[in-house]
């Protein structure tokens, strides 16, 4: 935490130190992390997720929920060809017992929360497909490291990892992950996630276009244009939700998919199978 504190101060210094030097640390596309890093950086906030049970305590009302979503669904999207990385991450899911808030979130490395709250509000297995496809490419694309990298800048992190102490890197790092890689993901971020969703989709049983049901229910009840504490967490973190579903339209016309909406049936939705084995047994 001494480290940390030191962090603090040098920041502002060295923002300063870089836009004198014309080196821009927000456009470049430079990641200071190896692989072994973000695996390492997700397994230590996964503990600090443990810790923490009353911010984030995990469903155990029923253990059928997690197993069928993982097996059918995660499992299948993992699947795709186009996830480079299964093999150098370690992928996982787990759900947060908590339905007042709309989610879903992504560590680096592959550890994926599913919020019930969320879990209750969908209502295919299409999108929830195309949420955790989302939350996969976030990993994957490594946008949380990306970030830190940007944020920090690429000079500091380098003389960190060129110093003697490498646990105390990991420990810096760590802190470092808390307060950095939850802020708000950028919109070109947000918009890989769903074109990456997208593909991945293309490879399962699921329809490609679900990464916008979510987006197209919270519109059609009315809660993206009204005030809605439980959505203020989730759109600080993914933000323009009503020009993503535009967005997604257009990847789904020019593959020459029918573009569906959230309350279709058909091919690829599995409405019912949601109903049996996800959302009628979350109380
Ligand atoms: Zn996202």
């Amino acid at each position: 935490m001494k480290k940390l504190n030191n962090v603090i101060k040098i920041f502002p210094i060295l923002v300063l130190v870089l836009s004198l030097n014309g080196c821009d640390p927000t456009t470049s596309s430079i990641n200071i992390f190896s692989d072994a890093d973000d695996v390492q950086l997700g397994l230590d906030v996964v503990n600090e997720i443990k810790n923490n049970p009353n911010e984030y305590p995990i469903f155990t009302k029923d253990a059928s929920v997690k197993a069928y979503i993982q097996s059918r669904i995660f499992n299948e999207i993992l699947a795709s060809s186009k996830i480079a990385k299964k093999n150098v991450y370690k992928y996982s899911i787990e759900i947060v017992d908590r339905n007042d808030v709309l989610n879903a979130f992504a560590l680096p490395g592959g550890p994926v929360y599913v919020y019930t709250g969320l879990l209750k509000f969908l209502d295919s297995e299409a999108a929830l497909a195309g949420v955790l496809g989302h939350e996969i490419a976030h990993a994957e694309r490594r946008h949380a490291t990306n970030r830190m990298t940007k944020y920090y800048g690429v000079s500091f992190l380098l003389s960190l990892i060129l110093g003697d102490n490498p646990t105390q890197l990991a420990e810096i790092a760590a802190n470092l992950f808390v307060g950095v890689a939850f802020l708000a993901n950028s919109r070109s971020d947000e918009d890989e996630s769903d074109k990456f969703s997208f593909e991945y989709l293309k490879d399962t049983r699921y329809y490609p276009g679900g990464v916008k049901f979510f987006f197209e229910k919270l519109n059609a009840d009315g809660i993206i244009s009204g005030s809605s504490s439980q959505l203020e967490t989730f759109l600080s973190t993914h933000p323009d939700p009503i020009a993503r579903i535009a967005t997604t339209n257009q990847r789904l016309r020019d593959a020459n998919f029918t573009v569906r909406n959230y309350d279709d049936t058909g091919d690829g939705i599995y409405r019912t199978e949601y109903q049996n084995n996800i959302r009628s047994k979350i109380p």
